[in-house]
């Protein structure tokens, strides 16, 4: 059983950034490293390159290896959470099968727990968040893209080949514009950071808007971001991309909550800057779309963690495993 003061690292393999954490069994954050990921070299190097990332941070807090509990290690799926396998994320060329686990503990030889990052994500809001009695809990990134992770009963729910949460893949919009999972309509093709700037761009041609100025006067240029802050100064044309984005959220997350019953949904990125602004037309789209006694019982709200999920969220998934194997919590 872990005490508190144990350590426990925290390794976050991103397509753009790698990170790695020394925390306590408390999720208190002790040292942290983050450099680019050296993504075009291929799996070997990038392990290579988080190895070295993790016994430098080490060296400079006077630990080696073995006085680590485990590692945690949160990465973009599809992966396979029991064996720690990793099966070609689109944002992580020439990563076909590469067994995560199995390297990482031959290196180490301490134990390796691998966890797809918006389940991983979703440990870190249910135990070091806001209120850590909830049991059920749903988190949902939003930033490129729409990836979530479900907590039923306190439990990670993986589904039967860790494909459940996959909430940013459910259609809202029958024939809408292509996703790049390949089908038409998701969420994620209208309301991911890329998908508003997207929708954005193609009506800012021909109307007069803030967020073409704000974007330098470059269509090509207007992010979610410019969105966002042009909605916020009143632009209708802004205003009305943040309403429909709103309403396809809602959608989406009052088919999640018809289905689950949760006690909340917590969004990362942009629910997190934008806060009410983006909350309030929110929450009133998914009351329109679901079962007042399911909504009333249901807190829709930026993850509590804010910006910092992504420190905890591997660390998170190694305490969840230790807590899974003594049953206590
Ligand atoms: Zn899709």
């Amino acid at each position: 059983l872990l005490a508190g003061d144990d350590r426990i690292a925290g390794l976050d393999i991103g397509g753009t950034k790698l990170a790695v954490v020394l925390s306590n069994a408390r999720g208190e954050v002790l040292a942290k490293r983050s450099e680019p990921t050296r993504a075009k070299e291929g799996p070997e190097a990038v392990i290579a390159q988080l190895l070295a990332m993790l016994e430098a941070l080490l060296l400079d807090e006077g630990m080696w290896m073995q006085g680590l509990e485990g590692i945690g290690i949160a990465c973009g799926g599809p992966l396979n959470s029991k064996t720690g396998v990793i099966y070609s994320p689109p944002n992580l060329p020439g990563w076909n099968a590469v067994p995560l686990k199995e390297l990482v503990e031959n290196a180490t030889k301490l134990p390796v727990i691998v966890e797809n990052d918006a389940n991983a994500g979703a440990l870190a809001e249910l135990r070091f968040g806001n209120n850590p009695k909830i049991r059920n809990l749903v988190y949902m990134t939003m930033s490129t893209g729409i990836g979530g992770g479900i907590v039923l009963d306190g439990r990670i729910y993986h589904g039967t080949n860790d494909l459940a949460g996959e909430v940013g893949h459910q259609v809202v919009m029958p024939d809408g514009p292509e996703c790049k999972c390949g089908k038409r309509g998701c969420l994620e093709a209208i309301c991911s950071g890329p998908s508003i700037a997207r929708r954005a761009r193609q009506h800012a041609a021909a109307e007069d808007t803030l967020m073409l100025e704000l974007a330098g006067n470059d269509l090509e240029s207007i992010t979610s971001a410019h969105v966002f802050a042009a909605a916020r100064a009143g632009d209708s044309l802004a205003s009305r991309i943040v309403d429909e984005t709103a309403y396809y959220m809602g959608i989406g997350i009052a088919n999640i909550l018809q289905t689950l019953n949760p006690e909340v949904v917590r969004i990362g990125t942009i629910a997190v800057r934008n806060g009410d602004f983006f909350l309030e037309p929110l929450r009133r789209y998914v009351r329109q779309n679901t079962w007042p006694s399911i909504f009333e019982v249901c807190r829709i709200e930026a993850a509590s963690l804010g910006e910092s999920v992504g420190d905890l969220a591997a660390v998170a998934t190694f305490l969840e495993r230790q807590w899974e194997l003594t049953g206590t919590d």
